[in-house]
């Protein structure tokens, strides 16, 4: 007899699952907004030229490929730091942070949540709703209880500011919260400075830790600095955070898994403390990260040449996506829809939350071969010359 009998289908991963059934999709106009990566005008992935660059220097280097240390690559996790935290961050300035490599964002939030299910007070984390469907998993497979706050206002597709503000002043004191630093998954909606300002008092009255997530620094504005206003402000009013960081998408390694997770702390000696238990947690996990990608990130945030270079790629990738908001907004409005789409130029990042409802979700599917999430979320990166008409077409279509 089998050992796995008792072991029950489980359902397949909601955004993966999308993806399929597009593969499998015979119709040529047929278009994928499902997944989370940029695509170019022609629909096809994109290597950003600075990171061709940069891996073509860290080959001509002939490194060995020995094993990084568990913590990771020093130059790489003191760059990564200084990207989220500024040039002339205190923090950093007095040692007041400990940065582990991680394997990409996922990684980062994982580790987070073990160190959070170790040593945190509280082990209840508040989370907006809606959030990126893995944040839930990451916190609860280690022990950390997960609850929400609202977040996104349905009535106008953008940020709830009022619902926000009252969920989090009644968070119990000493829980922990998790904020998405920008570009907002799956809404697109981001608070502005001075709504960030508002959630940074109350969470400081309540006494509440802050996890922030930033998946997508340089993603939302096209520059790193505007995208970390968050981050820093908070570190400015002296909330000591934990930080999740992906290169994922502003550098476009994917598939290297290059990340960071940092903790501030009070001191140096704090930090030493915070570096030697993060240190117990990963070797059993994974041992130490791998170098490659981390290599290639390095030697972008280090020389200054190749960062221009990418601080220009950024750009570039956030500008195809902000003016593809632009030409579909405005091809609804050429289709004739009467409807307010204003909230597509008024989200930001990879991700636009349409509004539109499950039913006509299925008919976009069903009827026009254009697959997205059931809950509305189309990924803007998806959106090209070539198909943005042909989406304006059937998003009218199914919304008239
Ligand atoms: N956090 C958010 C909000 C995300 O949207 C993502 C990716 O989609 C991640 C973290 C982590 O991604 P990765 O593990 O690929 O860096």
């Amino acid at each position: 007899k089998s050992w796995w009998t008792h072991v029950e289908m489980g359902p397949p991963d909601a955004i993966l699952g999308v993806t399929e059934a597009f593969k499998a999709d015979k119709n040529p106009k047929k278009i994928n907004l499902g997944v989370g990566a940029y695509r170019d005008d022609q629909g096809k992935p994109f290597v950003l030229p600075s990171v061709k660059e940069a891996e073509r220097q860290v080959i001509a280097a002939n490194l060995d490929k020995e094993y990084a240390g568990i913590v990771g690559l020093p130059e790489f996790t003191k760059l990564s730091a200084k990207l989220a935290l500024g040039e002339n961050s205190e923090v950093i300035k007095n040692n007041r942070i400990f940065t582990t490599q991680s394997i990409s964002g996922t990684g980062a939030l994982r580790i987070g949540a073990e160190f959070l299910a170790k040593y945190a007070k509280t082990k209840v984390i508040y989370q907006p709703t809606p959030t990126w469907g893995n944040h839930v998993p990451i916190f609860k497979f280690t022990g950390v209880d997960v609850k929400n706050y609202r977040y996104y206002d349905k009535s106008t597709c953008g940020f709830d500011e009022a619902g926000a503000l009252q969920d989090i002043a009644a968070i119990p004191e000493g829980s922990i919260i998790l904020l998405h630093a920008c570009a907002h998954n799956p809404t697109g909606v981001d608070p502005s400075k001075d709504q960030w300002k508002k959630i940074s008092e109350i969470v400081k009255k309540r006494n509440l830790f802050v996890f922030f997530d930033m998946a997508y620094q340089g993603f939302a504005s096209g520059n790193v600095d505007n995208d970390a206003f968050a981050v820093r402000y908070f570190l400015e009013q002296g909330h000591n955070i934990v930080l999740a960081q992906s290169f994922a998408k502003n550098m476009g390694l994917y598939g290297e898994r290059v990340g960071a997770f940092s903790v501030v702390t009070s001191d140096a000696d704090e930090a030493a403390r915070v570096a030697s238990q993060v240190k117990i947690l990963i070797r059993p996990l994974y041992s130490n990260p791998p170098v490659h990608g981390a290599r290639i990130a390095s030697r972008i945030l280090a020389d200054p040449a190749l960062n221009q270079q990418w601080l220009g790629d950024v750009k570039l990738m956030a500008d195809r996506i902000i003016s593809m908001r632009t030409q579909l907004k405005s091809l609804l409005a050429k289709e004739g829809s009467t409807r307010n789409w204003e909230h597509i130029t008024n989200q930001i990042g990879m991700f636009c939350f349409t509004g539109i409802n499950p039913q006509q979700v299925e008919k976009l599917i069903k009827e026009h071969s254009i697959y997205l999430t059931k809950d509305g979320r189309i990924s803007v990166a998806g959106i090209s010359s070539n198909n943005v008409g042909y989406l304006a077409h059937a998003l009218h279509q199914v919304t008239k």
